[in-house]
């Protein structure tokens, strides 16, 4: 493995090309919009910049690493040498479906395709191409540079001689891979999901105000961040989506949304990436300041 061809360039995909190009591989970054491709170099210099004054990454890596990447806006030249692809573009089926099925026919017979999909069953993606054998998940956590974890989801077909090799790949980014089955939310989101929309829940219902939600969740369950919190920086939208793949994949009602959450997705309020959730960020921090709305809820909870 040698040709890593990274497709879509947000959140998750320039982390990815970040670790694979510091790692030595070399990295075609793939997106259909430039402007996220640019936003993406800038991103990954900021993050080695980080890393450098830290002391844990040099000049020359940083060189190195930014050498190691090219960028393309056209899926057939960014793919067409690659030996692994790792798809990190939108999670919507329709797209996924679309780009394994061009991915198909232009890399060559051996290309490994994997998907960093947080939901959407592999074996699903895997059913419109003609090597189901080397498709496989690889669910990497975000911020993709600091989070040790990979979750290597073996699609029904998956071979066995692909998935060692992908969890061989991971090691040799310094991430601890874990190997999953493919089923709906894999293990991270079928437990974090359900967890984060009882938190919801709970203050929904009146039982508790949004801070001392994330309060209990933390200091009781040494949680380095509260639920509530946490849904705010994966996006309440990701959170709806992902709840929604659970409840029609297992066909049961516990997985249910909180109307709440479908409120605030309906209302905009996606958390950190549109600047209010159930913290505010309209100040540019990530800081804790509670969103006007549930200051109220706090008090109508801690009244009853
Ligand atoms: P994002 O919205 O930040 O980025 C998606 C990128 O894909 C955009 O730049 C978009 O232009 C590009 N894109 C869309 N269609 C494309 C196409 N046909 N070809 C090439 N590029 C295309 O999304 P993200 O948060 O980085 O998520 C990407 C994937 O990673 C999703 O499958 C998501 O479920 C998964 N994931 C996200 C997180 C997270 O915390 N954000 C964590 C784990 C996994």
């Amino acid at each position: 493995m040698k040709n890593i061809t990274v497709i879509g360039s947000g959140t998750m995909g320039n982390g990815i090309a970040h670790v694979f190009a510091q790692h030595g591989y070399s990295v075609s970054l793939v997106d259909i919009n430039e402007q996220a491709l640019q936003k993406a170099l800038a991103t990954i210099a900021k993050n080695i910049d980080r890393q450098v004054a830290k002391g844990t990454f040099t000049e020359t890596d940083k060189t190195n690493t930014l050498n190691n990447i090219k960028t393309f806006t056209k899926l057939e030249e960014g793919a067409k040498n690659a030996d692994l692809v790792v798809e990190a573009a939108s999670e919507n089926v329709k797209i996924k479906m679309d780009i394994f099925k061009q991915l198909d026919v232009i890399c060559p017979a051996n290309t490994i395709l994997a998907s960093n999909t947080s939901s959407i069953s592999i074996t699903q993606i895997a059913a419109v191409t003609k090597r189901a054998d080397k498709v496989i998940g690889m669910h990497f956590m975000n911020p993709v540079p600091v989070m040790k974890l990979v979750e290597i989801i073996r699609g029904y077909s998956t071979s066995n001689e692909v998935c060692n090799l992908i969890m061989e790949t991971a090691k040799k980014l310094n991430k601890t891979p874990t190997e999953v089955n493919d089923y709906p939310g894999f293990v991270a989101n079928k437990i974090l999901m359900p967890m984060i929309n009882e938190a919801i829940i709970t203050l929904y219902e009146g039982v508790a105000g949004v801070e001392e939600i994330d309060t209990v969740m933390k200091l009781g369950m040494a949680h380095p961040m509260g639920p509530l919190q946490l849904a705010d920086f994966i996006g309440l939208d990701v959170c709806l989506n992902i709840l929604r793949v659970l409840q029609d994949g297992f066909g049961n009602p516990k997985y249910a949304p909180c109307p709440l959450l479908v409120n605030m997705v309906t209302a905009g309020h996606l958390g950190v990436k549109s600047g209010k959730g159930f913290y505010d960020y309209a100040n540019g921090t990530k800081d804790l300041v509670l969103a006007e709305r549930f200051k109220k809820q706090t008090q109508h909870a801690l009244a009853q």
